[in-house]
């Protein structure tokens, strides 16, 4: 059982605090969802938590296992089992997939049958052509396209933790279940942890939440069950927000 723990975190970009003190607890096989606002600072938080150049914490702590993670370069954070599947994908052009994980040594168990089969028995999984695989990651990949090779890398890495930022941005409906449902076997099959932020309930009935949290103004201003998802898409965030 391993525990992701974000305690009093602070932060942002130079010279702007965005994030102002989230608290948050995931565990191991628990999934959570994050909605809110465009601009309450959801992706800043799971940029902060990652450690992406350019933002960082002023005040806080991101404890994985007890060890906190804000000390350290992002790719260790990684090594550690922190996975982000970002809102916005890097393209990386010349450099294909399996090249990527060939470079970076990556073994583990999604990868015990060798590289090449276990991505395309993932991209089978997730209905991605492995046409795809070859080509330069990302690269005039489509949105959803982009999305599901994330998800390939995701399910190959078997991460501890997960951060899925807008997964279902850009999917069709079809996608957007095959995702779904590829993460949520992920929690049950290596018990990982989810932090899933998305606007829309479809996402979230697929990949069943045990803890919606609504996210306004760079903090966490209530937490409730999967009904509150519903309660969101009815009523928007008006009652959360000073903003009109
Ligand atoms: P969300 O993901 O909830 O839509 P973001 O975390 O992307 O919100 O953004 C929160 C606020 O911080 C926005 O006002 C956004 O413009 C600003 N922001 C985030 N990242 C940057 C950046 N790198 N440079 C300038 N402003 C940023
Ligand atoms: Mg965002």
């Amino acid at each position: 059982m391993s525990e992701l723990r974000i305690e009093g975190l602070r932060g942002g970009i130079e010279g702007r605090e965005i994030l102002k003190g989230v608290d948050l607890v995931v565990r191991s096989g628990e999934v959570h969802a994050l909605m809110g606002r465009n601009g309450s600072g959801k992706s800043t938080l799971a940029h902060v938590i990652t450690g992406r150049p350019g933002y960082h914490a002023t005040a806080g702590r991101v404890l994985l296992d007890g060890v906190d993670l804000l000390g350290l370069p992002t790719w260790e954070r990684a090594r550690a089992g922190l996975f982000l599947v970002p809102q916005y994908p890097v393209e990386v052009p010349g450099v294909s997939l399996e090249a990527a994980f060939g470079a970076a040594g990556l073994s583990g168990p999604g990868l015990s049958g060798g590289m090449r089969e276990a991505m395309e028995q993932e991209a089978a999984r997730i209905g991605l052509s492995t046409a795809l695989l070859d080509r330069s990651m990302n690269v005039d990949l489509s949105g959803g396209e982009k999305k599901r090779n994330e998800t390939l890398q995701l399910s190959l890495l078997r991460p501890l933790f997960s951060l899925l930022d807008e997964i279902d941005s850009g999917l069709d409906v079809d996608a957007l279940r095959a995702v779904g449902r590829r993460v949520s076997e992920g929690v049950k099959e290596w018990g990982m942890g989810v932090l899933a932020v998305t606007h829309y309930s479809r996402l979230l009935t697929v990949l069943v939440p045990d803890q919606i949290h609504v996210f306004s103004d760079g903090a966490i201003v209530r937490s409730g069950g999967p009904e509150l998802a519903e309660e969101l898409e009815r009523s928007g965030y008006a009652a959360y927000s000073a903003q009109p």
